[in-house]
C-alpha cells in the first residue's frame, strides 16, 4: 500500500526496495483488494452455486463496505456502492468504466468453481455490479481463467494460458488478444516483468486501466509461478496501482505456493485486525462466524487507524519529494 500511485523511480528512492511491510516498520495492513476478495470468497460460498443468491450476497456487502468509507477506492466501485445503498439493484449499479474492480476480486472464483460455463456467469455478476464497459469483463475473466489454470497446473505454460482462454473466452476482442499474445512472447523470452511494462508505455507506472494491469499480473504471475516474494516485488517495482497488481499476482501465485511459500515475516507483520494471517486462516477455512461487534466497532476503527497511515504517509512523500529532487539536482 505504501507504493501505491507513485512512479517506479520515485518509490524506489523514496521507500526503497518492496521487501518487507513498509506502512510501519516491518508491519503491513491490507487494502481494498484483499477486502473484496474476502467479500467474494463470503459472497460466493454463502450463494451455494446460486447466481442470483450470489449477486444479492455481494451487493449487500458492497453496501456494507461503501458505508465503512473506503480508501483508495476507485471511481467505478464507490459510485457502484452508493447506487446501491440508495436501492439501484446488483443489474442496474454499474457503471461504464474499465477499472480494475473486477479484476482484482474474481481470482477467488477462479479457484473454486471448477464449471467453466458457471464460472463466466459468476465473473458476469462480480463485474457487472460495478462496472459495465465490456473490457472489465474481459480482463476479470482473464484473473479468473488464470486462478482455474493455477489450481489445475502447478506450472502454467504460457501458451497454454492462451490457447485455453481463447476458448473460455465469449467477450473476444482483437485489441486484449494482441495484449495477451504481447504478455505470451514476453514471457517466452524472459523478459522483466518491469520491461514489460515499460514497452507497454507505462513510463509512470500501472494505470488503474484493466488493459494495462491485468497483462502486467499476468506476465508476473506465469514468470514467477513457484517464487511469490519474487512475483509480488516484481509487480510492486512496476509502480502506479502497486497494491492492486501485487494483490492480483500474490493471489494466482498464492494458489501454487500456499501459505508457507509467502515469506514468514510478511505473514507475521500484517496486523491488520479482523484481516490479518490468523482471521484470513480462519476465513479461508469458512468457519468465521459473523459478529456484529466486529462489524460495528471494530471494522470502524480498523478504518480510522488506516486513514491516519495513509495520510502520514502523504506527508512523508511530501516531504520526501522536495528532497529527492534536491539530491538529483546535487548529482
Ligand atoms: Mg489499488
Amino acid at each position: 500500500m505504501p507504493y501505491e500511485a507513485l512512479k517506479p523511480q520515485t518509490a524506489k528512492a523514496l521507500l526503497g526496495p518492496p521487501n518487507k511491510h513498509k506502512l510501519l516498520p516491518g508491519l503491513g495492513m491490507v487494502s481494498d483488494d484483499t477486502e473484496h476478495l474476502v467479500i467474494v470468497l463470503r459472497a460466493f460460498r454463502k450463494a451455494n452455486g446460486n447466481l442470483d443468491l450470489f449477486s444479492k450476497q455481494l451487493a449487500s456487502a458492497l453496501k456494507l463496505w461503501t458505508l465503512a468509507l473506503p480508501l483508495g477506492v476507485g471511481k467505478a466501485s464507490l459510485i457502484s456502492g452508493l447506487k446501491l445503498l440508495i436501492g439501484f439493484s446488483p443489474e442496474r449499479s454499474g457503471i461504464f468504466s474499465a477499472g480494475n474492480g473486477p479484476a482484482m476480486r474474481v481470482s477467488v472464483l477462479g479457484l473454486l468453481c471448477d464449471n467453466k460455463e458457471k464460472l463466466k456467469e459468476f465473473v458476469k455478476k462480480a463485474t457487472l455490479i460495478s462496472h459495465t464497459d465490456p473490457k472489465a469483463y474481459r480482463s476479470a475473466l482473464a484473473v479468473a481463467h488464470a486462478a482455474n489454470l493455477a489450481k489445475e497446473f502447478t506450472r502454467v505454460e504460457p501458451a497454454l494460458f492462451l490457447k485455453r482462454f481463447r476458448e473460455l473466452n465469449d467477450s473476444y476482442c482483437k485489441e486484449f488478444d494482441l495484449l495477451l499474445e504481447k504478455t505470451i512472447k514476453s514471457v517466452e523470452l524472459k523478459q522483466s516483468t518491469q520491461d514489460f511494462a515499460m514497452n507497454l508505455g507505462l513510463i509512470k507506472g500501472v494505470s488503474g486501466y484493466c488493459y494495462h494491469t491485468v497483462p502486467v499480473c499476468l506476465h508476473a504471475w506465469l514468470s514467477n509461478q513457484d517464487n511469490f516474494s519474487k512475483g509480488v516485488t516484481d509487480a510492486i517495482k512496476c509502480g502506479g496501482d502497486a497494491d492492486t497488481v501485487a494483490s492480483i499476482v500474490g493471489s494466482l501465485i498464492g494458489i501454487n505456493v500456499g501459505r508457507e511459500g509467502i515469506p514468514d515475516n510478511w505473514r507475521r507483520g500484517l496486523f491488520d485486525y479482523p484481516l490479518n494471517e490468523t482471521s484470513l486462516v480462519i476465513i479461508a477455512n469458512d468457519n468465521l462466524s459473523r459478529s456484529v461487534v466486529k462489524e460495528l466497532i471494530i471494522f470502524p476503527f480498523r478504518q480510522s487507524v488506516l486513514f491516519i497511515l495513509i495520510i502520514s504517509h502523504l506527508i512523508l512523500r511530501m516531504m520526501g519529494t522536495p528532497i529527492i529532487l534536491i539530491r538529483k539536482k546535487l548529482k
